[in-house]
């Protein structure tokens, strides 16, 4: 395989389609007017959920003709099984997938799943990625992490880094699995000429997030824990960890603008981290008193420091992004995390819980 220097100094007209540097907008059958059917895969999570929103709203207000995209969840077709992938693929016939189905998991879960985490990614991975392959897919946008980058590296993070060195010991098979979709999306360029690209977001949160108490990540995790309290009528509120950690989170909504941004105009197999700015990185701590304003809770936060940290911090630079989609305006966390409070309140019936 060529390495990030080799790739660097080749020049774009080398035979291999992954040494196309970033910048340049290749030319795209993908989306230059033929008409094009859209999978979303893991279409019924927390960010397949935010990019239906962004296209129903823009086929309401009349753009976005000539596509036809399909929401998938695990009931339409377990993806670690390849007859049932290969099915799934066979009925929509796709010419384009955006690939979201993962194993997905806050800390806790990870700490206590490795090995299923790493099993089950990399056969969905490998069997999603094959499928568009033999299917003939024109373009397949998948998603790693910023937090599958290395332990012990310089910030900020960048793309050019996601294989120098072991991640965090916390999630480490579901950091692997995640990192073998770029050797895959290299494998299928190189080999057969194909466009499998990858995006890298930071944290997530947002309306149809996973509020379970076993599996969640800690946005979700506070906003139900917290509200328990708060129908309990505690008096104060136990954040786990001590609070210090940093994390850049991103509204589902704005990752869900970026992705179908990336599906359509970034043509590059080197991966794309969507991320806020550097400067808008936050600590637990924060986030626990945004969501305690968004709640209205009138309590004490504290700090249960028997409960792990995690990883101290995932700094990531987006600034690939800022140069290649200069006008992009995030949603300001106060306001996404208002907007999520207030999706709980009024879905904990159904939300995941
Ligand atoms: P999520 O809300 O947990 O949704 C996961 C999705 O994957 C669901 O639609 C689920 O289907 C589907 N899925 C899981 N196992 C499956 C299987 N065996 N077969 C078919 N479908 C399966 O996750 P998310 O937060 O939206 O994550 C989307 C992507 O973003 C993932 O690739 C994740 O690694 C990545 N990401 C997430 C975050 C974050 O903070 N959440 C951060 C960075 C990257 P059902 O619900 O129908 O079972
Ligand atoms: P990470 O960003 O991949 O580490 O995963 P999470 O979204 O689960 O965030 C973990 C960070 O939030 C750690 O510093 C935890 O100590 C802290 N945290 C505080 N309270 C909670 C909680 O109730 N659930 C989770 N998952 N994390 C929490």
């Amino acid at each position: 395989m060529l390495r990030q220097n080799d790739i660097d100094n080749k020049k774009p007209d080398n035979e291999c389609q992954f040494v196309f540097p970033y910048f340049k907008d290749i030319p795209n059958k993908a989306m230059s007017g033929e008409s094009s059917t859209i999978l979303v895969t893991g279409g019924s999570g927390l960010v397949g959920q935010a990019i239906k929103y962004v296209i129903d709203e823009e086929q309401e207000s009349g753009s976005g003709d000539g596509e036809t995209w399909i929401f998938c969840g695990s009931k339409d077709a377990d993806l670690r099984d390849r007859a049932q992938t290969e099915a799934l693929f066979n009925k929509h016939k796709p010419t384009h997938v955006v690939h979201l189905a993962a194993m997905v998991g806050g800390l806790f879960h990870n700490m206590a799943h490795n090995l299923d985490f790493f099993r089950e990614n990399m056969a969905i991975n490998d069997n999603v990625l094959n499928a568009s392959h033999k299917h003939n897919v024109r373009k397949v946008v998948s998603c790693l992490s910023t937090c599958i980058f290395p332990d012990k590296i310089t910030y900020p993070i960048d793309e050019t880094m996601i294989h120098n060195g072991p991640p965090h010991s916390s999630n480490y098979g579901y950091s692997y699995a995640k990192r073998m979709i770029d050797i895959l999306n290299r494998g299928y360029s190189e080999q057969h000429g194909r466009t499998f690209t990858s995006v890298v977001p930071c944290n997530v949160f947002g309306p149809s997030d996973n509020f379970s108490l076993e599996s969640s990540h800690v946005i979700p995790a506070l906003i139900r824990r917290m509200d328990d309290a708060m129908a309990n009528g505690a008096a104060t509120f136990a954040v786990w960890g001590s609070g210090k950690p940093l994390r850049q989170f991103i509204y589902s909504r704005d990752l869900a603008r970026l992705c179908v941004w990336a599906l359509r105009r970034y043509h590059s197999v080197e991966p794309i981290i969507l991320s806020v700015d550097e400067k808008d990185e936050v600590t637990i701590s924060d986030v626990a008193e945004a969501i305690k304003k968004a709640h209205g809770f009138q309590g004490q936060i504290v700090y249960d420091t028997s409960k792990a940290d995690g990883q101290y911090k995932k700094t990531a630079s987006n600034s690939k992004l800022r140069s290649l989609y200069k006008d992009f305006e995030f949603t300001p966390f106060d306001e996404a995390m208002r907007t999520t409070v207030t999706w709980y309140k009024q879905n904990k019936g159904q939300a995941r819980t």
